[in-house]
C-alpha cells in the first residue's frame, strides 16, 4: 500500500491511484481535505494522513454555461455546459468537484442531498494528461 505524505502534490498522486486523501488531527479529531500538516482548528502539527471512502452527499451545485479556459479546452461551452458542486464527505469535510450523472439541461432535477461517489476524470491540459476529482450521483 502506498504511504502518502502531507506534500500537496500527494493529493493528486492519490487521485491517480483512485484514492481520496486528507488529514486528521490526532489532538482534536478535526478532519481536513486536502491533507495538511497543521490542524486548521487547533493548530496542532500532530496530524496523520487519512483515506476517505469517497462517498458523501451533494451540498451545493451550479451549472457552468461559460466555462473557464481550461474547461473550454476540454469541450465545455454554452452548448455543452457542466455541473460543478460541493460534496460533504461521509467523514465530514467538504470538497468541490465536477458532478456527473446529472441532467445539466434540467438542473431542477438535480437534488441537494443526493448520494454521490467519487470518481476521476482524465483531461488533457497543455498537451499533458491530468487526473481530476469528480463525483457521480448514485
Ligand atoms: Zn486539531
Amino acid at each position: 500500500m502506498t504511504t502518502y505524505t502531507p506534500e500537496s502534490k500527494q493529493f493528486f498522486t492519490a487521485l491517480q491511484d483512485g484514492k481520496l486523501i486528507g488529514s486528521a488531527c490526532i489532538d482534536c479529531g478535526h478532519v481536513m481535505i486536502p491533507q495538511r500538516v497543521i490542524c486548521t482548528r487547533c493548530h496542532s502539527d500532530n496530524t496523520e494522513i487519512v483515506e476517505f471512502a469517497g462517498e458523501g452527499v451533494l451540498s451545493a451545485f451550479t451549472i457552468i454555461n461559460v466555462p473557464p479556459t481550461s474547461m473550454a479546452e476540454s469541450g465545455f461551452s454554452t452548448k455543452n455546459p457542466y455541473c460543478t458542486g460541493i460534496v460533504t464527505l461521509t467523514e465530514g469535510p467538504r470538497i468541490s468537484g465536477q458532478i456527473l450523472n446529472v441532467d445539466v439541461a434540467n438542473p431542477q432535477t438535480i437534488k441537494i442531498g443526493s448520494l454521490v461517489k467519487m470518481t476521476t476524470i482524465e483531461r488533457e491540459r497543455n498537451g499533458e494528461k491530468k487526473i481530476f476529482l469528480a463525483f457521480e450521483v448514485i
